[in-house]
């Protein structure tokens, strides 16, 4: 399939006329055709437009066939076969394996989300029948169901470029609870953008839905971004990437005259407990454990393990010389942007000034390679140097060393939101880990025992959210079924007639839905 260079409005292709960006591919440093020249202000007024009209008919398609587009999109996507894993590879230098991966959970995701639109248990329909006999007033019939807050703006992550980015989980979720999808492509990945978008309208053709259901822009955060996050037709915001760019956004929507929802995923350092008995019964394979989950895709995931706790003793220092040793026969990897690998390279810098080296990785042989790097520093000095406290996007990561319990819990409660906590831990440790546990649930979306963080499950359970700055609103997650949860909003129907209800809540429940009736859940 041959790129064009060009937006998506709706079904139409639109050449932009903004300064043109062009992926570069990180492993050799080379620009890659074509170029896409960015869009404007009028291309977001017209996809808005497009997806406003879209919106009323989209949000009342059928649970079956609302789920009939989710598949479509995931067919048309494995249809552009081995295309797209070698635009993709080429334009983030990921591997192939883990990009043949992340299209199976990309697919998958929309096939998941395609079944939970059929179950339909997100209408989280309630009924309280009317009770006209009630005393002293009678009780008027009230009916509650979920309905799509309206268009939503995603913008593309570069670390997924296809299970975060132009039909990943955020608008696979729009799509799930009937919202339109306008996205923002990421600058670094625009051939698998337009790819995976025209396999997107592809599908809103083939499955008659109305054009404005989908359209993908090209351009700066700062223009197009900030004009589609302010455009008053759009009801909420998915985003995945920077702090300051999630912040940049979450400002511009909540300066709105009509403030909107931004869900912005954005920075977290994963903290992992190594607790004593689990330390001293395996330092070395722990040390082996994350030694394999820092260095995975070049330590460019949400989740890497940037943060690594424990108590000063003969076990963590068995700890950190595995880690020393097995560090340095990791190769460094090809990072996703010029512009990624540069930030590595200063975090890792300002790392360096307020901790010691504990052992590097393979020196770079190509361009843009990020060379993996552990770090050591005493509580005391991760509490009052705030640099040792930040994110570091890459295979870098701190080990935190404590005196005590009660440093331990010190340097919990100086945390900032996270996504995820671990915790390795045996059974003498229990009594431990239990007193850490509340502070730990009020710190993050996630918490986990015995293994890693990096590797997300999309499922039902799931939790990829968290306190900011892990996430904007740490009500919600953006990975699992859930996420669908974050464009919905409850309507009530108070004594409205059976004829003029949506069928989700009419009297003879049409859709079989297991509704809450009168305070009893139907079987
Ligand atoms: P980014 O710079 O935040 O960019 C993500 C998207 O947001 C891009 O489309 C970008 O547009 C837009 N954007 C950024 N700043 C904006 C602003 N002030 N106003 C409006 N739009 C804005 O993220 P990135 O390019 O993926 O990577 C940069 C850094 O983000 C990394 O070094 C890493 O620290 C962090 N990151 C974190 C995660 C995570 O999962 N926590 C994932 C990826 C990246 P433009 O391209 O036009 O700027």
């Amino acid at each position: 399939m041959t790129l064009t260079g060009k937006m998506l409005i709706g079904q139409r292709a639109v050449s932009g006329n903004r300064e043109a960006i062009r992926a570069i591919n990180p492993a050799t440093g080379t620009p890659m055709e074509p170029a896409y020249a960015g869009g404007h202000g009028e291309h977001v007024e017209q996809a808005c437009a497009l997806a406003w009209a879209a919106f009323d008919s989209y949000r009342e398609t059928s649970l079956a066939e609302r789920a009939a587009f989710l598949e479509a999109i995931a067919d048309n996507i494995e249809a552009l076969g081995d295309a797209l894993i070698e635009r993709a590879v080429a334009e983030t230098g990921l591997p192939r394996p883990r990009i043949q991966g992340e299209r199976g959970r990309t697919c998958g995701q929309l096939r998941t989300f395609a079944r939970t639109v059929r179950a339909g248990e997100w209408l989280d329909v309630r009924v309280d029948t009317a009770q006209p006999q009630r005393q002293p007033l009678p009780r008027a019939d009230l009916r509650q169901r979920q309905i799509a807050l309206g268009p939503v703006a995603v913008f593309g992550a570069s670390n997924f470029p296809l299970a975060f980015s132009v039909a990943g989980g955020d608008t696979a979720s729009a799509f799930a609870a009937g919202c339109p999808v306008i996205v923002k492509a990421h600058g670094a990945h625009p051939g698998t953008s337009e790819l995976v978008g025209r396999a997107v309208a592809k599908a809103v053709k083939d499955c008659g839905l109305p054009q404005g259901v989908f359209s993908l822009l090209y351009g700066s955060g700062r223009e197009v971004g900030i004009a589609l996050v302010t455009e008053p037709r759009i009801k909420a915001v998915g985003f995945t990437g920077s702090r300051s760019g999630g912040i940049a956004l979450t400002q511009a929507a909540q300066a709105r005259p009509e403030p909107i929802p931004v869900y912005a995923e954005m920075s977290s350092i994963n903290p992992v407990y190594l607790f004593p008995a689990a330390l001293e019964a395996r330092a070395q394979r722990l040390a082996e454990g994350f030694v394999a989950s820092l260095t995975q895709g070049a330590g460019q995931f949400c989740t890497n393990p940037g943060l690594v706790i424990a108590i000063a003793g003969a076990a963590l220092d068995r700890f950190v010389a595995t880690v020393s040793e097995r560090l340095p026969g990791c190769a460094a990897q090809t990072m996703l942007t010029p512009g990624i690998f540069n930030a590595y390279t200063a975090g890792v810098r300002a790392l360096a000034e307020h901790a010691q080296v504990v052992a590097k990785g393979l020196a770079a042989e190509g361009p843009n390679q990020g060379q993996a790097q552990v770090f050591i520093t005493r509580a005391d000095a991760f509490l009052t140097h705030a640099p040792l406290q930040a994110e570091v996007f890459g295979a870098a990561s701190l080990v935190v060393v404590c005196a005590d319990d009660a440093q331990v819990r010190q340097v919990c409660e100086h945390l900032e939101g996270q996504l995820t906590a671990t915790l390795h831990l045996d059974e003498d440790d229990l009594i431990r880990a239990k007193a850490l546990l509340p502070v730990l649930e009020r710190k993050a979306g996630r918490l986990l025992v015995n293994d890693w963080p990096t590797g997300v499950e999309v499922c039902d359970a799931i939790v990829h959210g968290g306190p900011f700055p892990a996430t904007s609103d740490s009500r919600s997650t953006s990975v699992g079924t859930a996420a669908i949860l974050r464009f919905l909003r409850p309507v009530c129907y108070q004594d409205v007639p059976d004829s003029l209800l949506p069928s989700a809540l009419q009297h003879g429940n049409p859709l079989l839905l297991r509704r809450l009736l009168n305070g009893q859940r139907e079987a």
